[in-house]
C-alpha cells in the first residue's frame, strides 16, 4: 500500500502507541487526532462502544465510541482490529452520523475476528451490577459502575469460549445456525431467544457491517512492509487495565500498551515508541479507588472548569489532584517514551496546585513507595502533597512551550521530574490546534527546542 503521511520518510517508521495513562478520559481522542494527520494507519485495538472518544474540529464536535478517532482523516486507513468487541447497532449509528456529515468511510476496516456484543450480554452487565451490591455495606463488595453496555459480559464469552465473531456471521446459514445452537446450548439462556430470533440479529449485523470486514492481519502486515506510519489508539486507562488497574474497578481489556499487539496481531517488536496521555489533575467515571479524589468545592471546580461528563454515559466525573504515583506505575507498565499533558489549561486560575507525590499510611504514616495490588492495602494509605505555584495567566492561545507561563513551565518541569518521563506533547484546548510540541513523535527532528 502507498503511504500518504506528512512525515518525512526516515528509515525506521514510527509506530507510535498512544495508551491512556490515568482511569480513562485523559484526552487521548485529541491527541490522536492531532498525531493521525501524520500516520498512514489508525488502529483501534481493544475495548467497544464503551469508550467514549470526543475531537473537535472546525467548529464540529465528533464523539465515538466505536471508530478511530482518525476516521475524520478520509485518506488514512482506520482499523477496528481483533481486540475489539462491537455492537453493531451503536456502531450503525456512528457510521450513519458520520455519513450524513459527509464522510463516506470507505477507509474503515473492520476485523473478522472482532467479538459481537449481543441483547444477553447488555442485559447480563445490568444484572451483574444489582448482584454486586449484595455485601456492599459490608465492604465486601459493589458495584463497578459499567458503562451498561454489555462489555464485560462480551469479554466473558470470548474467553470462555462461546463468543460469536464477526467472521461467524459470513459463514453459510447452516454453520451460522449450528454455532448459534452451541452457544444457545453453552449459555442456557432465557427461552425467548430462539434461534430464528438469533439468526435475524445476525443477518441484520452482517448488513451493517459488510462493507467494512476484512481481515485485518494482511492489511496491517502489508502496511508494515509499505513502511508505513501506525498509530495505535487505546482507549480506556492504564488504571481500569483488566490485569493492572484498580481490580475489580477495571474494565475487561487490556487498555495498558500490551494491548496494542494482542488485539492488532502487530507484534511488540515492530512498535516503535508509547506515549501516555494524562490530564494534569484527575478524573475517574464510575465506581472504585481514586486516592486523590476531592469532595469538596476544589472538586467542583476541576469538573465545572474541565466539562467532566461522560461521553457515553452522560455520568458526572469524579475529580481529584494529579497523582505521580499513579502516573509513575503507568510509566512502568506501559514502557512510556513520552507524555502528552492535557487540559492544563483548567488549571489557569488556580493560585497554588496540590500534586500528589507518594502515599503514606493513614495511621503510622509510614512511606509507601509503589501503587499496591490490594485494594484493602490501598484504602489504608492517603496521599503525600505537593504545592506546586499556579499562573493565574491564560494558556489556550499558547502554541509552543516558550510561550507558557514561567510557572506553568515549572509546574510541567516538575511533573516531568516526578513521572520519570518526559513531556513530549501539552494540550491546552480542545481544538487540533490547541497543541504543543517538546517532541513531535513523527517529526522529531523539526521539534522546536523549549
Ligand atoms: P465497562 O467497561 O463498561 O465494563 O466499565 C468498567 C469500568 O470502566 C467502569 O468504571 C466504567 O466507568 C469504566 N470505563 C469504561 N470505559 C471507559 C472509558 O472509555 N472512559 C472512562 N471510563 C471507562
Ligand atoms: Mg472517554
Amino acid at each position: 500500500m502507498a503511504t500518504t503521511s506528512n512525515a518525512p520518510n526516515p528509515t525506521q517508521p514510527t509506530r507510535l502507541v498512544v495508551v491512556g495513562a490515568q482511569w480513562g478520559d485523559e484526552g487521548k481522542a485529541k491527541v490522536i487526532d492531532h498525531l493521525a494527520a501524520d500516520a498512514d494507519v489508525i488502529v483501534r485495538s481493544q475495548g467497544g462502544c464503551n469508550a467514549g472518544h470526543t475531537v473537535c474540529h472546525e467548529g464540529h464536535t465528533y464523539k465515538f465510541h466505536h471508530l478511530p478517532s482518525g476516521v475524520l482523516y478520509p485518506h488514512k486507513q482506520c482499523v477496528i482490529s481483533a481486540g475489539v468487541v462491537l455492537s453493531p447497532l451503536l456502531l450503525q449509528q456512528e457510521i450513519e452520523a458520520l455519513k450524513a456529515k459527509g464522510f463516506s468511510l470507505a477507509n474503515l476496516f473492520i476485523s473478522d475476528r472482532c467479538h459481537i456484543t449481543l441483547p444477553y450480554h447488555i442485559d447480563r452487565d445490568q444484572e451483574q451490577e444489582v448482584l454486586r451490591t449484595v455485601g456492599q455495606e459490608a465492604g465486601q463488595g459493589g458495584r463497578i459502575g459499567t458503562t451498561g453496555r454489555g462489555i464485560g459480559p462480551t469479554y466473558m464469552d470470548k474467553v470462555g469460549r462461546m463468543g460469536l465473531r464477526v467472521a461467524d456471521l459470513f459463514d453459510p446459514p447452516e454453520v451460522l445456525q449450528a454455532t448459534l445452537t452451541r452457544i444457545l446450548h453453552q449459555k442456557q439462556l432465557s427461552p425467548s431467544l430462539t434461534l430464528p430470533v438469533l439468526l435475524e440479529l445476525c443477518h441484520t449485523f452482517a448488513t451493517i457491517l459488510k462493507p467494512h470486514v476484512c481481515d485485518t492481519v494482511p492489511l496491517l502486515q502489508e502496511a508494515l512492509k509499505a513502511k508505513a506510519h501506525l498509530l495505535f489508539e487505546g482507549a480506556q486507562g492504564t488504571l481500569l487495565d483488566v490485569d493492572f488497574g484498580t481490580y475489580p474497578f477495571v474494565t475487561s481489556s487490556n487498555a495498558v500498551a500490551g494491548g496494542a499487539s494482542t488485539g492488532s496481531g502487530v507484534g511488540p517488536s515492530q512498535m516503535s515508541a508509547t506515549l501516555g496521555v494524562m490530564k494534569t489533575y484527575l478524573t475517574r467515571v464510575g465506581e472504585g479507588p481514586f486516592p486523590t479524589e476531592l469532595e469538596n468545592e476544589a472538586g467542583e471546580y476541576l469538573c465545572q472548569k474541565g466539562h467532566e461528563y461522560g461521553t457515553t454515559t452522560g455520568r458526572k466525573r469524579r475529580t481529584g489532584w494529579f497523582d505521580t504515583v499513579v502516573a509513575r506505575y503507568s510509566v512502568a507498565v506501559n514502557g512510556l517514551d513520552g507524555l502528552a499533558m492535557t487540559k492544563l489549561d483548567v488549571l489557569d486560575e488556580l493560585e497554588t496546585i496540590p500534586v500528589a507525590i507518594g502515599y503514606q499510611h493513614r495511621h503510622t504514616k509510614e512511606p509507601v513507595e509503589h501503587f499496591p495490588a490490594s485494594l484493602h492495602q490501598l484504602a489504608q494509605l492517603e496521599p503525600v502533597y505537593e504545592y506546586l505555584p499556579g499562573w493565574q495567566q491564560p494558556t489556550t492561545h499558547c502554541t509552543q512551550w516558550s510561550e507558557l507561563p514561567a510557572n506553568c513551565q515549572a509546574f510541567l518541569q516538575r511533573l516531568e521530574t516526578l513521572c520519570q518521563c518526559p513531556i513530549w506533547m501539552v494540550s491546552v484546548g480542545p481544538d487540533r490546534g490547541q497543541t504543543l510540541f517538546k517532541h513531535h513523535p513523527f517529526h522529531p527532528a523539526s521539534t522546536p527546542a523549549p
